[in-house]
């Protein structure tokens, strides 16, 4: 069966068009939708991109807290927050800020026109009505939320993405200014998903022409930035953003594999940030990405980047086997990896071990 594969229809990209989100969300003004709502990550709230949100009349902004990884409760909590302080349904939400507060405005606005708790969409086309207008405004680049189908949630059963075709945000607004300030371990483990994204989706069963090309040119793109010194950190952010984009695009014609069944057992269960996750598990993957993990290893001693080593030291028996049910079930990473009877190649025992090692 192949998938219907839905993608952002609009972008404005360049330094400095975050000046034209205002001009954007007036275009989107009616009268039974006469106001829009930021979800800002509460990282901002005393810099000088807060200053700049372009707010107006009854528009309002909620700042999110990303300390932990997106939650269907939170989500839940900022649909009822807005449905019931307003008559009217808002004309846009726009998320500003990295990933999860991306997977936050998608998710929000799929909820505001579905009833019941977000947990009840987790999984694939479970939406019944189109979302809000949404509009995504990444403040960190790797991660491909702005271009996926998916919001990725943590809710009380699973790790699991609203998924289709109501998702993807209608307009994503790169400018490549936004992230020029972001820390430099960060700007890593989050550009590094990225780079993971490309090794995944060219390497299992899963690939074709389409995921295969965007992934040879993010790929291209994510050495220029780690590994080309004559670059300006201008240049390297605008190069970074286009490789987050084209992965996204890749991973959606395609699939991850094994870092990220590890790495979502990680934040599953230890509460590590994405980025930093696969970042964990990577390094200790060289028996199935070889060359790319040895790569991985120079860039992260070129750019002197802090990596937690031997967290398994730290754990219980219980943990790693909690660790190891949450990735053992991501069925459809495994089957892209190693094929439909990936079961031969990978058991608990193997998952364990892989864990043991970080
Ligand atoms: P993040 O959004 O989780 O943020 C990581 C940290 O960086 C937070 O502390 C945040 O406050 C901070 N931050 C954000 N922008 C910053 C900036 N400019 N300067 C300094 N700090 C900044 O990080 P991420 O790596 O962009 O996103 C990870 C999230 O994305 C996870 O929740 C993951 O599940 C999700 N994700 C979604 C998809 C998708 O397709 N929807 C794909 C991959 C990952
Ligand atoms: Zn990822």
């Amino acid at each position: 069966m192949h998938r219907i594969i839905k993608t952002v229809p609009k972008s404005l990209f360049g330094k400095g068009s975050f000046n034209q989100v205002a001009d954007v969300i007036d275009n989107l003004r009616s009268d039974n939708k006469p106001y829009a709502v930021f979800l800002v990550d509460d990282f901002f709230k005393d810099k000088t991109l807060a200053k700049r949100i372009p707010l107006k009349g009854s528009d309002y902004l909620i700042w999110v807290n990303v300390d932990l990884e997106p939650k269907t409760t939170l989500v839940d909590k900022i649909r009822d927050q807005i449905r019931d302080g307003n008559k009217n349904l808002p004309c846009t939400i726009i998320g500003l800020g990295g990933g999860s507060v991306m997977d936050y405005a998608k998710a929000v606005s799929v909820m505001l026109t579905n009833e019941g708790p977000s947990s009840q969409y987790q999984g694939l086309n479970l939406a019944k009505n189109d979302a809000i207008y949404h509009i995504g405004i990444p403040t960190l680049a790797g991660t491909g939320a702005e271009v996926s189908m998916t919001a990725v949630l943590t809710g009380p059963e699973k790790k699991l993405g609203i998924k289709g075709e109501f998702t993807p945000f209608d307009l994503i607004v790169l400018d490549p200014e936004l992230i020029s300030d972001a820390p430099k371990n960060q700007r890593f483990y989050t550009g590094m998903d990225a780079y993971i994204h490309n090794v995944e989706s060219m390497t299992g069963n899963n690939r074709n022409a389409i995921s295969d090309s965007y992934a040879a040119q993010s790929q291209v793109l994510c050495r220029e930035v780690f590994l080309n010194d004559k670059l300006t950190r201008e240049e390297a952010d605008e190069k970074l953003m286009v490789a987050s984009y084209f992965g996204g695009l890749s991973i959606g014609f395609s699939e991850v594999g094994v870092c990220h069944a590890l790495s979502y057992g990680l934040s599953y269960i230890l509460g590590y940030h994405h980025g930093i996750a696969n970042c964990i598990a990577f390094n200790q993957l060289e028996d199935v990405y070889g060359e790319d993990v040895k790569e991985f290893h120079f860039m992260v001693k070129k750019h002197s980047i802090d990596l937690p080593k031997n967290i398994a030291a730290g754990l219980t028996e219980n943990q790693i086997s909690d660790m190891a049910d949450i990735s053992i079930k991501l069925d459809h990473m495994w089957k892209h990896a190693f094929g439909a009877e990936w079961q031969k190649h990978v058991d608990r025992k193997k998952i364990m071990d892989w864990f043991r090692r970080m």
